[in-house]
């Protein structure tokens, strides 16, 4: 396996290679401390940054390592200049060869070093709290987030902001040629039906009526589109107001497209241009083209919707070999699949195996049955005494079981089957997320409900009720409804899901079979969405788009399991951002002029501001909010 990542002292490729000496110049610095090589050696340059580490060699000389952006150079100045860790400094010097056996084959600029050098002191500094090196990786996080200004010093911070820039660049720069338009939305917007939990604005002209921040842009692009845009794009911000996990933040950020008169292909063609584009800018080569599976695939091998292909463990099917089998646990279950864990045997005692079965129940199994493979495809398995010699032959031959391998199967109904296993896969295969190669893959086909309601009786909506159905299953709409495919595609990479979109209806017939179906009335449709279905009435091109998720997206081409890392100021898991304080009470007058009263519960939790009580660390770096 191979890291996406770029070794140490390195930096991402992300398109410096391109950017000119004259670049890096300003009136200040001649060179990037990271920069100076053995090629430059007699010549007088000038650097500036801030002191990494420093080391006194007696009272004649101390030898300092200055930081900026682009890596460390070794300065040697006179001993009797103070400098301490943290300073700014700008340094000019002569670039020499480091004495023999000293040079630092660890360091981009390990074979060189700054002599002679006249030093300037641009900013004394108060000592960081945490070093600002490796170290801080292991500094508890709200520590790190308060003082993210110097966090974002450390190397890895830098390249994980360059990476994200670099994505951004190649993403624009392959829609470019493709006449699209970059718009701006919205943020205040009306509070909509999209799904997720919304964050709200009070109005202070209209005291009670509030805003709605945007949890997409979905609406306006698509009235773009109605607009007579054709082709729109936008790096947009999007916010909703759910727990945070470490793939998820209240605030993200979306390449947001939509497309007029295309179909599935056209969509998935250009969003693959976009995010091959940016993986190839960060990975600094090919990367293999992206695959297509349907979701009825996806679920049937790897038991998710969205799959990691960086390794095997695929689910085989099992069901027909116990058709007629006298094992009741399988004789009447709906699907039986299996996973084939090749050497496995040896390392799950009994209590990894019970650990395993608790797992699955835990998942929604009714059971987990394992089976070790001994020689000449024996089983060995609790359940062995219950199974024919042809049931045991059958299911060594469907999973191509070996010597030494373990098999897990279930028996349920067929999702469950699918989606225990496919989490116990992700369980016991999953690479770390910068480890292997970039396994990116569509899938296409969801299914246009994804249950029916046990109140109403109706389908339930796979996503929302503007998502068009697979033109071969219209006829099975009212007779069918849960074997109708959509036009719904996600682009999955790595296991996660990087984003979404769909095939829109645009044509009120359709739109009113749909509305029927869920047993929403015409009156109810036009009282909540009414502001998006009167304009289709005036003429709405067919059209589609996709949204892909940066903040994931720069996390895995970074190698970092966590979207925090590759967000500036991001808030921490609970949603405070120990930096500034935020979340934080506003004065009484405010929320007057809003017409907002704060209820007693609230009020008390507001005593302090959330990030005071959440974070010690917080009160020194506050900004005052
Ligand atoms: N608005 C959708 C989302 O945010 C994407 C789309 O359908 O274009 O996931």
């Amino acid at each position: 396996m191979t890291s996406t990542q770029p070794a140490t002292g390195e930096l991402p490729t992300a398109g410096r290679e391109n950017i000119p000496a004259a670049g890096r110049r300003t009136a200040m610095r001649t060179h990037l401390c990271g920069d100076l090589r053995a090629n430059q050696v007699g010549q007088t340059v000038s650097v500036c940054g801030w002191v990494a580490h420093r080391r006194q060699h007696g009272a004649a000389l101390t030898f300092v390592d200055l930081r900026d952006h682009s890596g460390l150079v070794q300065v040697v100045v006179d001993g009797s200049v103070d400098v301490r860790s943290e300073y700014v400094l700008r340094i000019t010097g002569t670039v020499v060869i480091r004495p023999e056996g000293t040079s630092n084959p660890g360091l981009a600029t390990g074979e060189i070093e700054l002599r002679d050098c006249t030093v300037e002191i641009l900013s004394t500094a108060t000592p960081p709290p945490f070093p600002l090196d490796d170290r801080a990786d292991a500094v508890d996080e709200s520590t790190r987030l308060a003082y993210r200004y110097l966090d974002l010093r450390r190397e890895r911070m830098q390249r994980n902001l360059r990476t994200r820039s670099a994505v951004l660049g190649a993403m624009r720069a392959a829609l470019a040629p493709l006449d699209f338009v970059e718009v701006e939305t919205p943020l205040l917007m009306p509070s909509t039906p999209e799904g997720a939990r919304e964050f709200i604005v009070p109005s202070r002209q209209f005291p009670g009526s509030f805003y709605a921040l945007p949890q997409s842009p979905q609406l306006f692009k698509q009235l773009l589109m109605v607009g007579g845009t054709d082709r729109y794009f936008q790096f947009a911000r999007c916010l909703r107001d759910e727990d945070l996990r470490a793939d998820r933040q209240y605030e993200f950020t979306q390449l947001d497209i939509e497309m007029s008169f295309v179909d599935q292909d056209d969509i998935l063609d250009v969003i693959s241009a976009a995010v091959l584009a940016a993986a190839r800018t960060v990975v600094g080569g090919e990367v293999p083209a992206i695959e297509r599976i349907t979701w009825h695939e996806a679920m049937n091998r790897f038991g998710v919707d969205k799959p990691d292909l960086r390794f095997g463990l695929e689910l085989v099917e099992l069901t027909a070999i116990f058709a007629d089998s006298g094992f009741k646990a399988f004789a009447g279950a709906a699907a039986i699949k299996g996973i084939r864990v090749p050497g496995g045997s040896a390392g799950h005692n009994r209590r990894k195996l019970d650990d395993l079965t608790d797992r699955a129940k835990s998942l929604g199994a009714k059971g987990l049955v394992w089976m070790r493979v001994g020689a000449d495809g024996a089983l060995e398995s609790p359940v062995r005494k219950f199974l024919s010699d042809t049931e045991a032959a059958g299911i060594v031959a469907a999973t191509s079981a070996v010597e030494g391998d373990l098999l897990l199967l279930v028996a349920d109904e067929w999702a469950t089957a699918c989606e225990v296993l496919g989490q116990l896969r992700n369980d016991l295969g999953r690479p770390p997320a910068g480890q292997g190669p970039l396994r990116f893959v569509w899938v296409v086909d969801f299914p246009l409900f994804v249950g029916i309601d046990t109140v109403t009786g109706r389908p339930k909506p796979g996503h929302h009720p503007f998502t068009r159905p697979h033109p071969d299953d219209l006829e099975k709409m009212e007779s069918d409804p849960l074997s109708v495919r959509s036009r719904a595609y996600d682009l999955v990479l790595n296991g996660w899901e990087l984003g979404s979109g769909s095939i829109r209806i645009h044509e009120s017939e359709l739109q009113q079979r749909i509305f029927g179906l869920l047993g929403i009335t015409p009156e109810e449709a036009n009282a909540r969405f009414g502001f998006f279905l009167t304009p289709f009435g005036y003429g709405a091109p067919p059209h589609g788009g996709f949204a892909v998720g940066i903040d994931r997206l720069v996390a895995i081409l970074a190698g970092e399991e966590n979207i925090r890392e590759v967000i500036a100021f991001p808030k921490t898991q609970s949603g405070l951002d120990p930096l500034t304080g935020a979340p934080t009470p506003v004065a009484d007058r405010q929320l007057r002029e809003l017409g907002v009263r704060v209820v007693a519960a609230a009020a008390s939790a507001g005593s302090g501001t959330a990030a005071g009580s959440g974070s010690s660390a917080g009160s020194g770096a506050k900004s005052g909010g």
